[in-house]
């Protein structure tokens, strides 16, 4: 694919979820709700909370409207079609998903949204029925259902392109050799008119990246673009089968045995008797089988998602079970399973996991390369625990990590939230909450014991409870003071960066509440009001009207929204973060934005706004007040990756053209308005890193019959012409100034590539420098890339593969005559003993400054801010970086304009905002 050098890692970018799918633009409801808007001495519960970025309300409350029928589904349905003022809800786009029976008869229906036939990403409204027969009534209504949507339901790009484009969806080159995706079919992403969208689950064959993940690739089937794109863990959607293995098992005869745990203790277990005298570690006392399989150090592969042929449950002889059922942790993972299980049935009425009794299986003592595997995961049908290592303990016996884990599964069966960004936190946030809660009740810990907030506190083997726990509850983190605006790259947009805000609320809740109360309260909301889009705020409507219908009394409703307020989770709450750079542009979608400024005026490619659908490119002026102007015609195409000179912007178009044919096509606008010219179309042919100076426009074209890419270019209006690069060269990073069109150039020498920053001399029509990188890292490889002019110095970055070395600003004379260093390698700023190397993410430079990101480190569960990527700018002629803006989120896609004044794209605020900054900010 010609990807990399197009889209400089569009996986680097997203925030919210709202701001992936381009939502946020509040509209007013159709009507004054039955229960009043809020005001000063308002009721803690809102009667009518308003959607974003559609007529139908989030949530209507305090309703008691007859709602007669047997048949739930179709009583809900009537309802919302007799008050379809209220609701804007058409219900023939209305698809039945499910009727949920809580075990005090009340009913909850679910419906998703359809367009046009096509199920909506994450669009699901729910009704509330209380009651029966003549005398059902509807208690309350709410959930997503866009009502702007006017997106194409015909896809126009075949199959093979969408299936090609998902998988080179994946940035990692490695986990993309061999991945296959697995096809869903058509959805429709929401945001404005919405997107016609092909689903794939992109998972691959190298196991040591792809163990128990998979990526979920939406790619927008009327242009052929990907959409949006994002990590998951646990790849199983709904329907997921039971085990196999389980069901299959012999007859066995309920017993009751002994089994040491992990620190020795005998405990009584319930085992099941197999017909040959032998026992098994299968509990038959519950609807839902327990069942525990001891791996004894096999791969966590040989597992995930699968059991071995030859797996059977941890076994013993007689009653009395063997030493090493406790050294690997099955003792503890077959009581805290039966423990989860049982909370959820006693507690909450909920039976299983899936609601349905469905087995409950863990696998403990997994490893991972040979290596000790200290992680535990919910793979979407079971639990699979570590067996731990020098420093932890088998990871199934902390009962909140299971109880954690487990909870997922039952997200999955219920409000079936989208992992990432806010949805995704809230995710966490549940799992914690529950984790937890789980432990505390179980094992008759009190609320007010000092370590019950913590979670993982017992995996420890060394060390207090304190400094072991993976998080903690009580941490008093608040939205505008701690939320991290994450990119979906890293931690899936800040899933558990961020769910402490609001674990915590729920937390104070059920401290503060009878802990009883406040779990039915969490659980309901979880199970019956909860969609998978919804946000925090949306989380706190959605515990309050749960409370309402849970009969909570007015002071103890107050209670819960106190929770939510100290933690800062009300409407408006990302007006309230702080940053120091002024927005251009907020709320843009989070593929394909790469911003250009030049000469004070900027240009960004954005799915939302008024963009119809697709993308479209806007402009506007840095100092100016003037609002944004839209430059690309709304054609049905996707217009994305702009660039400027400050007088022309350039673009490329995705989609079919007039004749139909799929393709590409560069596009020039002056921005004082004016007609849209055509510069090159490529049918069938990806076109890339567009580039304008004055009447000169460079694109990267690939060649046909070797399918590299190499630079075209156009000068003074006339066709575009490739330029001739030696054979089995290609060229990316292109970069273009006064005459000069500068790129990286690399090419094969034997098992080695060999790359070269380039300059070439438009007017003389040949290379006049050529800085060959002829690997100094022996063998390991370098990466060299964004390649830039400015300050009559060619500039780019090297970045050694081997990820214990750090990158490199370099810069070369025009003529070829010499090298020096800007930047040498040296350790990453802020990285306190300067053990960690610096990485660049991306390179800008005026006459006057450099400025570069630091890229973030990859995600794991304990990512920290200071993982994110930060801008960092020093004079051209060389220095210390400083860093340009102290914002608190995620900042990437430098672009430098006159002296030091450079715009980029900022997700401090919890979305993806143009911003700019007109010096750097110095020491944070
Ligand atoms: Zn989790």
């Amino acid at each position: 694919m010609h990807h990399r050098s197009r889209t400089p890692g569009p996986k680097l970018l997203g925030v919210a979820i709202a701001a992936v799918l381009g939502l946020g633009v509040a509209v007013p409801p159709a009507f004054a709700g039955p229960a009043g808007g809020p005001s000063a001495d308002a009721d803690p519960v809102p009667g009518l909370v308003a959607g974003s970025d559609t007529a139908a309300p989030q949530l209507v409350t305090g309703l008691a409207e007859a709602a007669p029928g047997d048949n739930p589904a179709e009583a809900a349905r009537a309802h919302l079609a007799a008050h379809q003022d209220r609701y804007q809800v058409d219900t023939a786009q209305l698809a039945e998903a499910g009727v949920e029976r809580a075990a005090d008869g009340r009913r909850t229906v679910r419906f998703e949204q359809r367009h046009g036939g096509i199920p909506v990403f994450g669009a699901r409204y729910l009704v509330h029925l209380v009651g029966e027969g003549a005398g059902q009534r509807v208690e309350s209504a709410g959930g997503k259902y866009f009502t702007g949507l006017t997106a194409p339901t015909v896809q126009s790009v075949p199959d093979e392109v969408l299936r090609r484009l998902a998988i080179g969806a994946v940035q990692d080159p490695a986990a993309r050799a061999g991945a296959a995706a697995e096809d869903h079919g058509l959805v429709v992403l929401p945001g404005g008119a919405g997107r016609l969208a092909r689903h794939f689950t992109v998972r691959g064959s190298d196991p040591a990246v792809w163990a128990a993940k998979a990526q979920e690739v939406f790619v927008d089937a009327a242009v052929g673009q990907v959409a949006l794109s994002y990590e998951v863990r646990a790849p199983y959607p709904l329907g997921v089968p039971a085990v196999a293995a389980a069901a299959a098992a012999p007859a066995l005869e309920p017993a009751t045995g002994t089994a040491p745990d992990v620190l020795g203790r005998p405990a009584r277990v319930n085992i099941g008797r197999l017909p040959d005298g032998t026992y098994q570690l299968v509990d038959l006392t519950r609807p839902a089988t327990v069942t525990t399989y001891d791996a004894a150090g096999r791969e966590v592969m040989d597992y995930d998602r699968t059991l071995p042929a030859d797996a059977h449950p941890a076994a013993s002889a007689t009653t009395e079970f063997p030493a090493t059922t406790g050294t690997s942790g099955a003792t503890d993972a077959h009581l805290n399973a039966a423990a989860v299980y049982d909370f959820y049935r006693d507690r909450l009425g909920r039976d299983g996991i899936d609601g349905k009794a469905g087995p409950i299986t863990s696998v403990v003592n997994v490893t991972s390369f040979g290596e000790p595997m200290d992680n535990a995961y919910w793979d979407g049908q079971k639990m699979i625990y570590g067996g731990g290592s020098g420093k932890y303990r088998p990871f199934s016996v902390a009962r909140d990590v299971a109880g954690h884990e487990m909870t997922h599964g039952v997200v999955k069966h219920t409000a079936e939230l989208v992992y990432l960004g806010q949805s995704g936190a809230l995710d966490e946030a549940l799992a914690d909450y529950f984790g937890n809660a789980i432990e505390v009740t179980s094992r008759g810990i009190p609320m007010t014991d000092p370590r019950a907030a913590l979670l993982g506190e017992d995996l420890c083997r060394t060390g207090t409870p304190e400094t072991c726990a993976d998080r903690r509850l009580d941490d008093r983190r608040s939205t505008a003071a701690d939320y991290i605006g994450a990119p979906a790259g890293v931690d899936n947009g800040g899933v558990h960066l961020n769910s402490t805000i609001v674990s915590g609320a729920l937390w104070d809740i059920r401290r503060t509440l009878d802990p009883l109360l406040a779990d039915r309260l969490v659980y309901r909301a979880l199970a019956e009001y909860l969609t998978p889009l919804d946000d925090f705020v949306d989380a706190r409507n959605a515990v309050l009207a749960a409370g309402r219908s849970l009969g909570l009394d007015r002071a103890q409703l107050r209670t819960v929204a106190g929770a939510f307020d100290a933690h800062g989770i009300k409407d408006g709450w990302q007006r309230r973060i702080g940053v120091d750079s002024r927005p251009l542009l907020r709320d843009l979608s989070t593929e394909s934005v790469t911003p250009d400024v030049a000469a004070g005026r900027w240009v960004v490619a954005t799915a939302g706004k008024g963009a119809k659908g697709s993308m479209a490119v806007y402009g506007g002026a840095v100092g100016g007040s003037a609002e944004p102007a839209r430059l690309s015609p709304e054609d049905g195409r996707s217009h994305s990756w702009p660039a400027t000179d400050g007088t022309t912007a350039v673009w490329a178009a995705m989609g079919p053209g007039a004749d139909g044919a799929w393709g590409m096509e560069v596009l020039a606008r002056p921005l004082a308005g004016g007609p849209v010219r055509s510069v090159h179309r490529g049918v069938n042919q990806y076109l890339g890193d567009v580039r304008v100076s004055g009447a000169d426009i460079a694109f990267l074209m690939p060649d046909h019959a070797t399918g590299r890419s190499g630079p075209a270019i156009s000068r003074d209006g006339a066709p575009a012409v490739p330029i001739a690069l030696p054979e089995g060269h290609a060229a990316a990073a292109l970069a273009l100034h006064d005459g000069l069109l500068a790129w990286t150039e690399s090419w094969q020498v034997g098992e080695r590539t060999v790359s070269a920053p380039t300059v070439y001399s438009l007017a003389a029509g040949k290379v006049v420098a050529q800085y060959v990188v002829d690997d100094a890292n022996a063998g390991a490889g370098t990466e060299v890339g964004s390649t830039r002019l400015a300050g009559g110095r060619l500039l780019w970055v090297e970045t050694p593969y081997d990820r214990t070395k750090g990158s490199t600003i370099r810069s070369g004379a025009l003529d070829g005559s010499g090298v020096t260093d800007l930047l040498p390698a040296g350790p990453r700023p802020g990285s306190g003993a300067g053990s960690e190397p610096r990485r660049i993410a991306g390179l800008t430079a005026s006459d006057r400054a450099v400025t570069f990101a630091e890229a973030g480190r990859r995600a794991t569960g304990g990512t920290k801010n200071t993982d994110l990527p930060k801008l960092w700018q020093l004079p051209l002629t060389g220095g210390t970086p400083e860093r340009m803006s102290c914002n608190r989120g995620g900042q990437y896609f430098p672009v430098a304009d006159r002296g030091t004044r450079v715009v980029w794209l900022d997700a401090t605020a919890g979305r993806t905002d143009l911003v700019v900054r007109e010096r750097a900010a110095g020491t944070c």
